[in-house]
Formats: C-alpha cells, structure tokens, sequence
C-alpha cells in the first residue's frame, strides 16, 4: 500500500523546505502496528521499524539527512537540537532547530503533531500536546521559546496542526475538563461540546485559539487532516485502538541544496 502523506498547501512552493503529516498506510509492520508504524517503544518489532523509518525516509525525499525524534513525556519542555548526528534528542515534547539536513520527527496517535515555520530565519520546530501538554501550554511556551532563542516574532511565525483526535471522538470526563477551563477559561469552554451530558474536547481547536492569543495570525495557523479516531484506515488512534496501537510521524527540516 501506498504510504500517505499530507502536507501543507500553503508550504509547497519552497522545494527545500521538506515537511509532511504521515499517516499508517505502507510499511511493514502487522498486527495491532499494521503499517508504517514508527515508534521502538510501543512493542513493535524493532528491525521492522527501522525499515519503516528508512520507507518513510525514500518516499519523502529525505536522502542524506537525519530524522530526530524525542522521548515524549507529555510535559511542556522544548530543546534545541545542534547535533546533527542524534537520533533521539532527549526528553521533551517540543524541539527546534537551525540545522540543515536535520529533520525533526513527532510521534503520534490522537495527540496534535504541530510543525512551527519560521519561513526567513529558517528555523523549524515540532511538538507534540495531547490534553496534558495543552493543559501545560506547550504550545505557547513554543511561540515563546522562537521569541526568546531567536527573536523570531509570533508575527513571522507558521504552524501546521495535522492529524489528531477531534471533538466527534474525543469524549473526556470532569478531570480533564475541570483543569482545562480553570487554566484556560473561555478558550476551553468554546473547545468543549457537550452532547447527551458527556464533554467532547477539539484539541485541534484549544491549541490553534492558544496560538492565536500567543501572537500568532490566524491566517498563518493551519489545520491539515482528519480525525485520527474517524479516519480508521488511514491513521493510529490510541483511544479508538484502545491503546495497543502503532504511531505515526510527523516531520519538517530543510533540504541543503
Ligand atoms: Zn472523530
């Protein structure tokens, strides 16, 4: 099978910026990992996910460069990745880099992939928030991280939000959502639906409204993908799976000439 990859439409006209929402279809991988499952540490066969990892890799374009995940915690901690030669960058769930040839990757299944543009410096990140991480505001704290390591300017910024689990799915109970409105009030009202007396959370939807009171233009906030949860063939979801799931990745870098 085909292996599905999303982009952005608005991100296409730069033939050096390489970027991508990668979905489960192609691979190898079988089972509860069936196909192109790219995570060591969810009890799929290593030497299979390598070769995911390395179709991926060819189907993209990536040739030379590097893919560099993390050790995702569901915190809100972000680190700069200058050694082009990891594979793995440590604990977070947020990374950027200046790095050509060095292409962040962020594992997900339900969670928000988001990829960060900082189109003139040419400054890229990833993170990676499901509802902790929002709780946490990793998303801000991202737009922050631009500001202060780089003096990029929420105003110059781009983000991507792929494919995640939406408000059809995403049914959650008084723990989560009694956090979620107490730090974040009427963002997370206007996030959270209520049908047949169960709150739904659009996690897509609290994240994109916490970009934009961070700085950033909505017209520079995208949204690509379906509901991880809906769309059954095409993506890994944690929650419809009910946890014995592959991941799939999500990337952007840029592309030495
Ligand atoms: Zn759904």
């Amino acid at each position: 099978m085909k292996i599905n990859w999303l982009k952005v439409p608005q991100w296409g006209n730069d033939t050096s910026l390489l970027h991508g929402f990668m979905g489960r279809q192609g691979g190898k991988s079988v089972g509860a990992y069936a196909g192109l499952n790219v995570s060591y540490r969810v009890g799929d066969d290593a030497k299979i996910v390598s070769q995911n990892v390395c179709d991926m890799k060819l189907a993209v374009g990536i040739h030379d460069g590097r893919i560099v995940t993390m050790r995702q915690v569901h915190g809100d901690c972000l680190i700069e990745v200058k050694d082009t030669h990891l594979k793995e960058a440590g604990e977070a769930d947020g990374m950027a880099t200046r790095e050509q040839n060095t292409f962040l990757g962020v594992l997900t299944a339900d969670c928000v992939p988001m990829l960060f543009l900082a189109r003139e410096q040419r400054i890229v990140a990833v993170v990676h928030a499901g509802w902790r991480g929002t709780l946490k505001g990793i998303a801000g704290k991202t737009v922050k991280f631009f500001l202060e390591n780089y003096g990029v300017l929420p105003s110059e910024l781009e983000v991507a939000l792929g494919p995640s689990i939406d408000s059809c799915c995403y049914e959650i109970g008084r723990d989560v959502a009694q956090p979620l409105i107490e730090q974040w009030a009427e963002l997370a009202t206007s996030s959270i639906e209520t049908r047949d007396n169960k709150g739904y959370l659009h996690l897509r939807n609290l994240n994109e409204t916490i970009l934009h009171r961070a700085g950033i233009p909505q017209s520079q906030i995208f949204r690509v993908g379906p509901c991880t949860s809906c769309a059954k063939d095409e993506f890994f979801s944690y929650r419809r799976e009910k946890k014995e799931t592959g991941r799939q990745i999500s990337f952007i870098g840029w592309q030495s000439a």
